[in-house]
């Protein structure tokens, strides 16, 4: 079926919300994240601060080197929070379900509500209008027959624009002679890998496929087809605003009765829910595991307060619980954060290798992936990312079941 989403994302949306609240410090380039005297980056900055180069995620002291004269603030993230609440109530309203991206950024479904290109104009422009009169806000919105799209379409006017890609045609001959970077998952490892080929835009791609699929295997298939304007994923009802928890699960189709697989696939489930709740800013001070055996009776067990801010230390916790039970063959597993706080420090930290047990974390987590490679002849290279997609998740999992020894 046809569907109609809506990609709407806000303008700088921390240094919005500044510039909202304080009137002077409109109009001057403004950097939210660290200051210059202390290690970190930058989380956002307006766009008279992006017309010196600063752009989100870059280092404060490179920041600081190209706009001395800026306006340095840290985050309030508890506003954020309160602000980005109300947007997607606003948002909400209009979708028959909406996926959350970010505190600032969703994507909806209007298929329903709009019924046709003109009901989904019509939704996007009371989205701006909403927006801006109800909290001083602009956003950015592409509307569009996939989700690719929608988000491209997002992008191509901020700030405050309006886009459309209603065909599989508009996209390409939109991004045709655009760099491969426009294409979704393509970041710059991945890029770097073409351009090294020779494959540097998305004409190359479309004239290149095989090369593509050879450089990267499955992701280079996916990328052939969003290059092609494909793109059939859903937009996956996502609200982490209304939620208690952030979990992932999955239901194996033959039951498994090998505790180290069901340690091996907690872990790429643990990945999925860091990833979930870095996006939102969100950090849970308990874990829960949950199975259902083959009989359908179903457990969970729960461990508060722990240290889950990472997928290596959720994984551990979710171990440590799954050792405590009964073995025996499980149709479901599935592990969640609760007692869910707002994550505030992280995101502007660097990697901060002085700290001991970060370090550790790392190395643990590098050491589990080359046991999932070399057990499973699995290769994650290039296609991580990938595994946030639920359907890569069941295939992965189904995989190393197949393969388990
Ligand atoms: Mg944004």
């Amino acid at each position: 079926m046809r569907q109609i989403i809506i990609h709407v994302d806000m303008d700088a949306f921390y240094a919005s919300v500044e510039m909202r609240d304080d009137p002077s410090l409109r109009g001057k380039p403004l950097i939210i994240g660290s200051l210059p005297n202390e290690r970190g980056v930058v989380a956002t900055c307006s766009y008279e601060a992006r017309k010196y180069g600063v752009h989100s995620g870059m280092n404060i002291k490179d920041a600081y080197r190209l706009c001395p004269g800026g306006i340095y603030r840290h985050p309030n993230f508890d506003k954020y929070k309160a602000v980005s609440s109300q947007l997607h109530a606003i948002w909400n309203a209009y979708a028959s379900a909406s996926e959350t991206i970010a505190l600032d950024e969703a994507y909806l479904d209007v298929t329903e509500k709009a019924v046709d290109w003109d009901g989904a104009r019509e939704i996007a422009r009371i989205i701006k209008q909403r927006t801006m009169d109800e909290l001083q806000l602009t956003c950015s919105v592409g509307l569009a027959y996939s989700k690719t799209a929608a988000k491209t379409a997002s992008e191509e006017k901020k700030p405050n624009g309006y886009f459309e890609i209603l065909t599989p045609q508009d996209f390409v001959s939109l991004i045709l002679d655009r760099d491969v970077k426009v294409l979704y998952t393509v970041g710059g490892s991945t890029a770097e890998k073409l351009y090294a080929a020779g494959i540097s835009t998305v004409r190359d791609v479309h004239q290149r496929q095989e090369d593509v699929i050879r450089l990267l295997g499955k992701q280079g298939r996916w990328i052939t087809q969003i290059a092609q304007g494909i793109d059939d994923r859903r937009v996956e009802p996502y609200r982490p605003e209304e939620a208690k928890s952030i979990g992932r699960e999955l239901t194996f189709q033959k039951n498994v009765d090998n505790p180290e697989l069901l340690k091996d696939v907690l872990f790429l489930l643990a990945l999925n829910v860091e990833n979930r709740a870095r996006r939102v800013m969100l950090r849970g001070r308990g874990v829960t595991l949950k199975l259902t055996y083959a009989d359908m009776k179903g457990i969970t067990r729960s461990r508060s307060p722990v240290r889950a801010d990472s997928a290596v230390a959720i994984w551990r916790e979710a171990v440590r619980l799954l050792e405590q039970v009964e073995m025996r063959p499980v149709r479901l597993v599935g592990v969640s954060l609760y007692n869910l706080t707002n994550e505030e420090e992280r995101q502007l930290r660097l990697e901060d290798f002085d700290d001991e047990e970060q370090r550790e974390q790392e190395a643990e987590r590098k050491r589990l992936f080359a046991l999932l490679e070399a057990h499973y002849h699995l290769d994650f290279e290039g296609h991580l990312s990938q595994l946030y997609h639920m359907e890569t998740l069941h295939k992965t999992a189904e995989y190393m079941r197949k393969h388990f020894l």
